[in-house]
């Protein structure tokens, strides 16, 4: 299941959280499988008391209504016990695994973006995207640390930034003067929130 970022190249938006939408969906959906055919994966999951907000929500688009019952109802016995045995301490601490993978991925991928800069071509491929959200630029700089290759990212940075600023501006004057013709300035709202914030939800 180990994907590399040059997959990502072709696609709109942050490399690095492309990647990890795709990995973190395959995770929950072999997850929500193994939460309901394997008792021990369940408990597991009932241990770590569930998943957080964002990730118990997309869980449950992905299992059918009665793998979310299945799993709710040995949470609530989890909670029921703890109120018996009188323990209701850190009750809601709520250790999400796939937050927990989703950090492992992210790592990675910002290590591999650092081990591919050193290419010239994946220079020249990288500059030709959208270049990382602003979250995972500071990742790949902190790897860096100056020299030539962080002030590559910082002028990359600039130029993703005005070419997205100018896709914004064509998208807002069609959309201004009725116009339907979009092209690649369709999306670029969405492409702009992602790189101030990240893909949804992003924990940083
Ligand atoms: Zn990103
Ligand atoms: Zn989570």
């Amino acid at each position: 299941m180990e994907r590399s970022l040059q997959v990502a190249l072709e696609y709109r938006g942050c490399l690095i959280c492309h990647m990890l939408d795709k990995d973190e969906t395959d995770f929950m959906a072999n997850l929500q499988y193994q939460t309901i055919k394997d008792e021990k994966v369940r408990q597991d999951v009932v241990s770590s008391n569930g998943y957080c907000n964002f990730h118990f929500h997309q869980m449950a688009r992905l299992a059918s209504p009665v793998g979310n019952a299945v799993l709710t109802k040995d949470l609530i016995d989890a909670e029921i016990k703890e109120i018996e045995r009188d323990s209701v301490g850190p009750i809601l601490k709520i250790d999400c695994p796939v937050c927990k993978y989703a950090a492992e991925r992210e790592e990675f991928y910002v290590k591999e973006f650092r081990a591919l800069l050193s290419e010239k071509s994946f220079q020249k491929e990288y500059e030709a995207t959208d270049g990382l959200c602003r979250i995972h630029l500071k990742g790949v700089l902190d790897l860096l640390q100056g020299g030539e290759l962080h002030q590559f990212m910082l002028t990359s940075h600039m130029m993703h930034l005005r070419l997205l600023k100018a896709q914004l501006e064509t998208f807002i004057s069609k959309v201004r003067s009725t116009s339907r013709d979009f092209k690649e300035e369709k999306n670029s709202w969405l492409i702009a929130i992602e790189k101030m914030v990240g893909k949804r939800g992003l924990k940083k």
